[in-house]
């Protein structure tokens, strides 16, 4: 019952309040033995990051500290919802090189389940990632191994035993389709992020979604995609400026039960037929904000097992995990655990 929900949780008009800001402690990692509930396939990257004061011209060179670490949309997403607390599988590509090995080893520490990761010929996905003293940043990023992640290469067992399944498009789109049309027929919630919004991104994809989850940005570009909104131009300047009532009917037009967009520090709007409400990002002092979506999207799917599907509450966890996540450094290293989660939230 959503609307007495947001009641309970001293929801105000539409918008649901944030939880004050807490302090983080140790790390804590789940079992990783026990059945996966969350299913992610997607994308590996090795980031390279690169700390500068600001970003470089064209022909400039600057100095920069570098911090290398696992990353890439659908491992950052598995990691985010393994450390929430929910048992997780990823499924993806690496090369056979060092980078590769690096993803196996990462995921074995933080007990993200990886064993169907494939080795392909081509190299392991890598990007680079300039921030500078403003927290903002550029990411320029080479696929490799993710593009060849090929629908025989997904196997359907997991597929058909879990309870959320993920996908972005940061891996082949086909693969992506057929993974959402699996998991669907089967009755999980199937959530896609489209992430990053590009030209391959076919909206027939949506016909196998439960929840889209796109930011402001990808939002923009879907309407701007979607026959049924009659938009062409619409910019992300105009999306600000949209009341409510009309950003929860533009989510309608995409014909998905779900639509939640993500808001940056203002939280996320969360679209269902018969019911939208703003849900607050919490206060928090941002150092990085790359990934904050894939903390998002992780943290929401680990919510909706731990809260039995309820989207609203999924939705007010996630904020949580990236609110935490943007705290840190780093993406895939910078996943809040349950126990930090659970704390932030009391
Ligand atoms: P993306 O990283 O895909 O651009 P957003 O910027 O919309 O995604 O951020 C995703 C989520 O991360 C937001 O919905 C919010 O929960 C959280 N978030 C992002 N920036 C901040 C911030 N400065 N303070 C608190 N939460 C944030």
């Amino acid at each position: 019952d959503v609307p007495r929900l947001l009641k309970m949780q001293g929801c105000q008009g539409n918008t649901l309040p944030a939880a004050p800001r807490r302090a983080r402690c140790c790390l804590h990692v789940e079992n990783p033995s026990m059945k996966a509930r969350v299913v992610i396939v997607g994308s590996y990257v090795q980031d390279l990051s690169f700390y500068v004061a600001e970003f470089a011209r064209p022909g400039e060179t600057l100095p920069a500290d570098l911090r290398p670490g696992a990353g890439g949309k659908g491992f950052n997403q598995a990691v985010a919802a393994t450390q929430a607390g929910v048992p997780t599988l990823f499924i993806g590509a690496i090369g056979h090189d060092a980078a590769g090995a690096g993803a196996r080893d990462f995921a074995r520490q933080h007990g993200v389940r990886a064993e169907f990761v494939v080795k392909k010929k081509e190299p392991t996905g890598v990007a680079s990632i300039a921030i500078n003293a403003a927290g903002q940043n550029q990411i320029l990023v080479a696929l490799g191994a993710n593009l060849a992640l090929h629908i025989r290469d997904v196997p359907i067992r997991p597929l058909t035993g879990a309870e959320v399944v993920v996908c972005q498009a940061e891996s082949d789109m086909k693969t992506a389709a057929h993974v959402l049309r699996t998991a669907r027929r089967q009755g999980a919630v199937t959530i896609f992020n489209p992430a990053p919004m590009h030209a391959k991104v076919d909206l027939a994809i949506l016909r196998h979604v439960e929840v889209l989850i796109p930011n402001e940005a990808e939002f923009v570009a879907l309407v701007n995609r979607s026959p049924r909104s009659g938009l062409k131009n619409f910019t992300t300047e105009a999306l600000l400026r949209l009341a409510p009532d009309r950003l929860h009917a533009l989510c309608r037009t995409f014909n998905v039960p779900i639509v939640i967009v993500t808001l940056g520090a203002r939280g996320c709007f969360v679209s269902q037929p018969d019911v939208y409400a703003r849900v607050n990002a919490h206060g928090v002092d941002a150092v990085d904000t790359t990934g904050a979506g894939d903390a998002f999207v992780g943290g929401f799917a680990a919510g909706l097992v731990k809260f039995n599907k309820n989207v609203f509450e999924a939705a007010h966890f996630a904020n949580a995990v990236a609110a935490l996540a943007v705290t840190r450094h780093g993406t895939a290293s910078g996943m809040p655990t349950a126990r930090e989660i659970a704390r932030f939230l009391r």
